[in-house]
């Protein structure tokens, strides 16, 4: 199989034919941050935290192809600010309130805010009022938290293949739904699988809590990207 060799800021990286920026990237030790992807699902390109600039030109990495030559920007001033920025937003246009989450410590939107040295955003806190889905009997819906990443939708299906989620309205006014009957059709595995795939707090499994502490959890124990710089 003919290797491809590329740069990433500079440091030589090879990759095999159709691997995408993101995935040669965490083959050759480069974390670059993304939330909308999961390994084992088609890319989507939607949270555009993974954008670097390739020929000066800012594409998703997440989906972006490597070629032979190419020179990939990644953890630049300019682009690590830009990725703050979308963090920032995602925070302010939802209302994740770490200390009381249960996600907190597993949540991959709250370990990138840790990794890019969040503190206040610089944008204005929308406040937007959501309600809470109880009512179905696995899960509980927190539309609070969604980050409309979409992976949900991508993933999890009945066993005869039906999705379960899906994408409702558009831009300002999308919101995940979920099909009750589906729903109701959820097993225990399934339902964790759901909650796991979620990076925030937005899926959660019912009569299922704090089970590992906060401060015992997987970003509590290294940071997120830690495990592929660490190669
Ligand atoms: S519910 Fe979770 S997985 Fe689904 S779109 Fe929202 S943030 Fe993403």
């Amino acid at each position: 199989m003919t290797e491809i060799k590329f740069t990433i800021d500079g440091k030589a990286c090879t990759a095999r034919p159709g691997q995408t920026i993101v995935e040669a990237a965490k083959a050759n030790g480069v974390y670059i941050p993304v939330l909308c992807r999961y390994e084992g699902l088609k890319p989507a390109g939607s949270c555009r935290i993974c954008t670097v600039r390739v020929g000066g030109r800012p594409v998703a990495a997440c989906t972006q192809p490597v070629a032979e030559g190419m020179v990939v920007e990644n953890a630049t001033p300019e682009l690590e600010d830009m990725r703050r920025a979308v963090v920032e937003m995602l925070f302010v246009e939802g209302n994740h309130l770490c200390p009381s989450c249960e996600k907190s410590g597993n949540c991959e939107l709250q370990a990138l805010a840790y990794r890019f040295r969040m503190l206040a955003p610089r944008f204005p806190f929308q406040w937007p009022l959501r309600a809470t889905d109880g009512s179905l009997p696995k899960i509980i819906m927190e539309h609070n938290r969604c980050i409309q990443c979409l992976r949900c939708v991508r993933s999890i299906r009945t066993e005869d293949g039906k999705g379960i989620f899906a994408a409702q309205e558009r831009a300002g006014r999308m919101r995940i739904g979920v099909d009750p009957e589906l729903a109701a059709r959820l097993d225990d595995e399934t339902a964790r699988k759901a909650m796991d795939i979620c990076p925030v707090g937005a899926i959660l499994r019912k009569e299922v809590g704090f089970a590992v502490p906060i401060g015992r959890r997987k970003f509590d124990r290294a940071p997120i990207g830690s495990e592929i710089e660490s190669k």
